[in-house]
């Protein structure tokens, strides 16, 4: 039977010395029950502890880290079958694929596509995350030397896909430290791989012909001692790879069944470049962890990526903006001084409506746990008290001469005891709509 939070907690040392990382044992115990952390995180845990949490508290589906410790990238550890039920964890990594075909003028050139890919989008840069090398030729030189050539251009941890021992040993030789992902042992090779897995401590790509025959291979490869594993199992066409990845999630969660508990990798290409992102889209929202895809055209990967934001945003946490003072335009010290929450919609909104109204300000955002307006404010984060403090916590009395402060026009009530708190300053309601703000900003500054 599962442990519960409480179970747990009667476990642990009570010390609430935070070395786990969260503050006390009782929230480290539910988060154990929720199967988000493992108990080696406790330095204290006691025999007995681990010999009752053990499997307990073991992740359904086991955390893999893959490549340099500046780019890192981690897959698995998810606990739910829908994102609603809670929150997916860590997003699909998104690869691209190369070969050792290609030649160094080309790497170059794609490589560095690959690094310099960036999409903005409500205050998060998406980028690709990681590089597949296939070891095309069979040979060891080429393939070191675009693994070399991928690593160094891309700054990216590698996916290293050949069928060659020797090949893999030298280009893992080449990445040491690197933690590159190797693909892929097979019920054929799975010695040989175990080895170099071990050996260069990377993680490994667990490859079969079919999910009763994949089961059998990871169980296989745990025993060999390799415990880093990600899962591929080939598929026809999309749907059977949709009914293989949902599949293996249901086994991993709702069966514990450990054979199957490690992340998904999947491979998406072809020339229709629609039909590629339908695929990629369908496996991303089902429950592809690494999506290697062999294309660089923006017209791919904007879909891909705003999909993969939406799916990954935990329905939980509202996607916030820092709290600071924002430039908006080239204000100066003259330059009127609004406020607004940290939730990051209403920050895009506001300051999009400030910098179209052509007059530059300066915008306080204050930390309201990414809060609206009107809902900050009913949960008492967004009070003239707060916002008074924040700012005489920062340096904006020093850097501006205005004194004239408007706050959203929904929360009028606040001007009061904005008053009180900041001496000095003229409180200025401002529209309930952002869509005002032009106008409204305009005639201020003719005033
Ligand atoms: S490290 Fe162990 S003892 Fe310390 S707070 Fe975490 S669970 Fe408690």
């Amino acid at each position: 039977m599962a442990l519960t939070g409480l179970d747990l907690f009667k476990l642990l040392p009570k010390t609430n010395c935070g070395e786990c990382g969260v503050p006390t044992c009782m929230a480290f115990a539910m988060k154990l029950a929720a199967k988000t952390v493992e108990l080696a995180a406790c330095p204290y845990a006691s025999e007995e502890a681990k010999e009752k949490i053990g499997a307990a508290s073991k992740p359904p589906i086991r955390l893999v880290k893959i490549g340099p410790p500046d780019y890192e990238v981690a897959v698995g550890n998810e606990t739910v079958m829908f994102r609603h039920e809670k929150t997916f964890v860590h997003p699909t990594a998104l690869a691209v694929r190369f070969s050792d075909t290609q030649s160094a003028e080309e790497l170059a050139h794609l490589t560095a596509e690959v690094r310099e890919y960036c999409l903005e989008r409500v205050g998060e840069q998406l980028r690709l995350d990681l590089a597949l090398v296939e070891n095309v030729t069979g040979a060891v030189e080429p393939f070191v030397a675009a693994v070399k050539a991928v690593a160094g251009g891309t700054g990216r941890g590698l996916i290293l896909k050949s069928d060659n021992p020797e090949a893999l040993d030298a280009a893992l030789q080449a990445l040491e430290g690197q933690r590159p992902l190797i693909h892929a042992a097979t019920p054929e090779n799975a010695e040989a791989m175990a080895a170099l897995a071990l050996k260069h401590k990377a993680p490994l790509v667990a490859r079969a012909e079919s999910l009763d025959a994949l089961a059998a291979l990871t169980a296989r490869l745990a025993k060999l001692g390799v415990q880093d594993l990600v899962l591929d199992v080939p598929a026809e066409n999309p749907a059977v790879a949709l009914q293989h990845n949902t599949v293996i999630r249901k086994a991993a969660l709702k069966s514990s069944f450990e054979p199957l508990g490690y992340p998904i990798l999947n491979f998406v290409a072809g020339d229709d470049l629609p039909a590629l992102v339908a695929d990629a889209s369908t496996l991303m929202c089902k429950y592809a962890s690494i999506l290697v895809i062999d294309t660089l055209a923006a017209q791919a990967l904007l879909p891909l990526m705003m999909l993969r934001q939406n799916i990954y945003t935990d329905p939980q946490k509202p996607i916030q903006v820092e709290p600071n003072i924002y430039p908006i335009g080239e204000p100066n010290e003259n330059s009127p001084v609004l406020v607004t929450t940290n939730f990051s919609l209403t920050y895009f909104i506001v300051s999009g409506e400030i910098e179209n109204s052509g007059v530059p300000a300066h915008l306080v955002i204050v930390e309201c746990e990414g809060q609206s307006v009107l809902t900050a404010w009913a949960a008492g984060k967004f009070t003239g008290e707060k916002i008074a403090a924040f700012i005489k916590a920062s340096d904006l009395e020093s850097r501006v001469e205005t004194r004239r402060l408007i706050i959203p026009g929904y929360v009028a009530q606040v001007s009061g005891e904005l008053e009180e708190n900041l001496p000095g300053w003229e409180i200025v309601v401002g529209p309930q709509e952002a869509a005002d703000l032009g106008p409204f900003l305009k005639l201020q500054a003719a005033a």
